[in-house]
């Protein structure tokens, strides 16, 4: 991983992009070296799965994260280790909230595995500690809600030593790519309490496929990312590194609006980040200078108001009026990304493009779906990343087409853009 700074690295013409994995130690290969039999395992998921809202008790509404923590947890159930297993749900912002339990969750681990599944109604202090000592061999505790704590996020040295203290845990697995990007003390602050602290099978399993598509990309031909979404100042240093590696980056959603006002084209009510504007212009610039073609919409959907009932129409990307938003990209916009991408052999994609929640203006971003699907199967390698992305993905009924879908859309876009992710480069080396 890059550790040099972005001043030390463009003075050393270091490529931005890291393409090697770290060498992490990996919950399988801790099984062959130490016998986890017995032991207390502290396992952190990213079990921040999807509730529904309203009044009635809030149901699972996607298990996908449940389903992929499930390797690392069945691995350990065979090895008799004792699991503790602990996540994030929602924002709670350090406080218990009724709605972010991890009631339901237990329930459908326990389906899952087919197996109790004990809980806590904490995730420290003495009913913890009392859960975790009555844990048999071979079972699971899931402990409630990190994040009802506000030390979780603070990475509070004490909380996390108190953490593995109640739990009694002597290992650490983390296996949520989902959180890796985040030094939180059930990420990363529980570390220096345990004898031995490994990524899990998931957390490996997202870094080998991103580092090594990302390293292979080059071999294989054009290499394109799609970015969309909301917001430009958490996707532009991405936009910068993806240029050191990409061919073609298609900038789509709200983000484009930044990028057509950069260029001096009037963009009505559209979402723009009036303080990014600047660095959208360098970052077109910077692109230019490189060779890398930029895809911005040449024609947009606008509505008159930001609902599903405005009134909508396309217009080209030049000529959106005062009053009006652009929400989706047009068809013009969308056969040139089709065409673009279509002898591409590694295509990065994440955010949406366009407000695809609403059904009028989800077609811009159905398209990219459809076409990463053909690509893929045409032979293309295909990443997707990030919620709303997958959220597509996942509606189209388009994933088992896809190569390969993170459960990080934050954590992905990190490593993409080099960054070292603090919950991966705590844990031990191989
Ligand atoms: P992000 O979290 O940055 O990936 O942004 C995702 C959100 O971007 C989704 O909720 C989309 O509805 C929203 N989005 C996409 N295109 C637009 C747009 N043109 N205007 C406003 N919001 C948008």
């Amino acid at each position: 991983m890059l550790r040099s700074s972005p001043a030390s690295r463009a003075a050393f013409g270091i490529r931005r992009l890291s393409t090697k994995a770290p060498n992490k130690l990996d919950v399988g290969a801790l099984a062959k070296k130490v016998p986890l039999k017995g032991q207390t395992v502290l396992v952190r998921a990213d079990l921040n799965l999807p509730l529904s809202k309203g009044d009635g008790p809030p149901t699972i509404t996607d298990a996908t994260r449940l389903i992929e923590a499930l390797p690392t947890l069945k691995l350990l159930l065979a090895e008799g280790a004792k699991v503790v297993c602990c996540s994030h749900l929602g924002r709670p912002k350090g406080a218990v909230n009724e709605k972010m339990r991890l009631a339901p969750v237990a329930e459908r681990m326990a389906a899952e595995l087919g197996a109790e599944v004990a809980t806590a109604p904490d995730c420290v202090g003495a009913e913890v500690a009392a859960a975790a000592a009555a844990l048999p061999e071979g079972k699971v505790l899931l402990l409630e809600n990190t994040r009802f704590h506000k030390e979780e996020e603070k990475n509070v040295a004490a909380f996390a030593e108190q953490m593995v203290n109640d739990t009694g845990a002597t290992v650490f697995v983390n296996d949520a790519f989902g959180a890796a990007h985040r030094a939180h003390a059930s990420t990363a602050g529980v570390v220096p309490y345990v004898k031995h602290a490994v990524a899990g099978l998931l957390l490996k399993k997202e870094l080998d496929y991103l580092y090594g598509a990302v390293a292979a990309a080059p071999t294989l031909g054009p290499f394109a990312a799609v970015v969309g979404g909301a917001k430009v100042s958490s996707k532009i240093a991405v936009l910068e590194s993806l240029i050191e590696k990409c061919d073609k980056i298609v900038v789509g959603g709200g983000m484009a609006f930044t990028f057509l006002k950069a260029r001096g084209l009037e963009v009505g009510d559209s979402l723009v980040e009036d303080d990014q504007l600047e660095l959208a212009a360098k970052t077109e610039a910077l692109a230019k200078a490189k060779g890398v073609q930029m895809i911005l919409p040449t024609d947009v959907v606008i509505a008159d108001k930001f609902a599903a009932d405005a009134a909508s129409k396309v217009v080209a990307a030049e000529a959106i009026p005062a009053g009006w938003l652009g929400v989706d990209n047009g068809p013009k916009a969308t056969a040139e990304i089709q065409a673009a991408l279509a002898d591409c052999k590694t295509v990065v994609w994440n955010g949406p493009m366009g407000v695809f929640e609403m059904e009028p203006f989800a077609k811009g971003t159905f398209a990219i779906a459809d076409t990463l699907a053909d690509l893929t199967d045409k032979g293309a390698v295909s990443i997707i990343g990030g919620g709303d992305s997958v959220a597509a993905v996942n509606k189209a009924g388009l994933a088992p087409r896809m190569s390969h879908i993170s459960t990080g859309g934050g954590a992905s876009l990190e490593l993409l853009e080099g960054k070292v992710l603090p919950g991966v480069d705590c844990l031990d080396d191989a």
